[in-house]
């Protein structure tokens, strides 16, 4: 078996970043951790910190740090991910995420950042173009100023420790997919 790889991925909302982890965790036999599926599976079960989180997300603002960054430290811990590795898709968010994720498992838990770059205006259309329960207009234009605003300084942040990879996500999603796995192949 090959070796395990830890996995950051980072693009704006209509990115395509859903898309491409998909083909990601298929590919590198990784634990998918996505926040964005662990909140929603929460709110499903009506859980008390499901309704706490839902109160957060049908806003369209993030929930607290201090919430999220307890739920992806559990899960990190689990068997699974030390045994397979992981791809994190939406965590870290911010940059005290991103802080929160190194004291947790060192800058060397993990291998590389991977920022999926697509154009705010594409993203637009992109989303534009799109059905989806969570994309009011006004709820769309939150989130993607909130990544400006929160989650580039995360990006950053890699960015500074020497562990981030930029790659151009405009194109059909196989060909983004080769650009991704080709920069993951070359920096492992
Ligand atoms: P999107 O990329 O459209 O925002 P996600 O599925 O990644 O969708 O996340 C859905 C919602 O869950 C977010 O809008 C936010 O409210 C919450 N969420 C997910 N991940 C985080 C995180 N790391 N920190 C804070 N909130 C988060």
């Amino acid at each position: 078996m090959t070796k395990p790889v830890r996995l950051v991925i980072f693009g704006r909302q209509g990115a395509g970043k859903g898309t491409q982890c998909v083909k990601l965790v298929e590919h590198y036999g990784a634990v998918h951790i996505s926040t964005g599926d662990m909140l929603r599976a929460a709110v499903e079960e009506g859980t008390e910190f499901g309704r706490k989180a839902n109160e957060f997300m049908s806003a369209g603002q993030l929930v607290p740090d201090e919430v999220i960054i307890g739920v992806v430290r559990d899960r990190l811990a689990q068997e699974d991910v030390r045994a397979k590795g992981f791809l994190l898709d939406g965590f870290p968010r911010t940059e005290p995420q991103a802080q929160a994720l190194a004291a947790t498992i060192g800058e060397d838990g993990f291998d590389l950042a991977v920022n999926i770059e697509v154009p705010l205006d594409v993203v637009k259309d992109r989303i534009a173009g799109r059905n989806r329960g969570d994309d009011a207009p006004e709820a769309v234009e939150r989130r993607l100023a909130d990544y400006e605003a929160k989650t580039v300084p995360a990006v950053r942040w890699f960015s500074g420790i020497g562990k981030l990879v930029e790659v151009d996500g405009v194109g059909a999603e196989d060909e983004v997919f080769d650009r991704v796995r080709t920069v993951i192949d070359t920096h492992l």
